[in-house]
């Protein structure tokens, strides 16, 4: 299986998937047609499917375009009248695409929108705006219980899986951990790491969830150091791991960018 990294956009990241010596390939996100059809031309590829994390046009504003030039192509979608979706999928659902040798398993992730979905195969997860490296979606529609939710179910996830995002925000992502979360060698080791590869012009993303439990404070509503430094900023006593999360939503929102 080959997962090709399409830079778009500014910061966005569209990924497209092929089996070794098959013509039909897989892309999640299109937010953009003209970066995809290149890549698809660059590997001699015709699209067969599309899969979409949620609504925003980022994501899917290739989306028309690419039906037009691949008539026949399967879109795969939550069930939302904002997205293009001909095939409507919900959580656990299992999806066997004819393109690709492996099956997806849907998530329910609501919480950067109410209908946001990512698909997980074989230790590799495409998460759309619901987590970053270092960060998470801002919530636009959905409760902080809902995004805490999702985020937890992220953490049980083997850890060993890729995190395929889709934004380059890591490093303004650590900029805010390192607020948060000082004293955190990994966290430092994490940023010296992104800026070398940032500055030979690679990608910080797929990030490792492993590394991420031990960097991103969305992931670490349980770790004291975050509690502690959570409940200090804001002089309150929580009780809950879904309240640590919502003050350091709340602490990034109101006070970083
Ligand atoms: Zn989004
Ligand atoms: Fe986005």
């Amino acid at each position: 299986m080959n997962i090709v990294q399409i830079p778009a956009f500014t910061d966005n990241y569209f990924w497209l998937m092929f089996e070794d010596n098959e013509k039909s390939a897989v892309v999640v996100d299109p937010g953009d047609s003209a970066p995809v059809i290149k890549s698809l031309k660059d590997n001699n590829l015709e699209l067969t499917d599309i899969l979409i994390t949620h609504h925003h046009n980022d994501h899917i504003g290739g989306v028309s375009e690419l039906k037009k030039v691949f008539p026949k192509v399967n879109i795969f979608g939550p069930s939302d009248p904002r997205i293009p979706a001909d095939n409507i999928v919900k959580n656990e659902d299992i999806i066997k695409l004819d393109s690709l040798n492996e099956e997806f398993r849907v998530l329910d992730v609501r919480g950067h929108t109410n209908s946001h979905i990512a698909y997980y195969f074989d230790k590799k997860l495409f998460c759309g705006d619901t987590l970053f490296s270092c960060g998470c979606g801002r919530l636009f529609e959905g409760t902080y219980e809902d995004m805490h939710k999702a985020l937890t179910k992220i953490k049980n996830l083997p850890k060993e899986t890729l995190i395929y995002c889709a934004h380059e925000y890591t490093l303004d992502n650590i900029g805010f951990a390192k607020l948060l979360d000082p004293n955190n060698h990994d966290l430092i080791a994490r940023e010296e790491e992104v800026k070398k590869i940032l500055k030979e012009g690679g990608y910080s993303v797929p990030s490792v969830l492993e590394n991420e439990l031990k960097i991103n404070p969305f992931l670490r509503f349980d770790h004291k150091d975050v509690i502690s430094s959570v409940q200090n900023h804001f002089n309150l006593k929580l009780n809950k791991e879904s309240e640590i999360f919502k003050y350091t939503r709340q602490w990034k929102d109101n006070e970083y960018d």
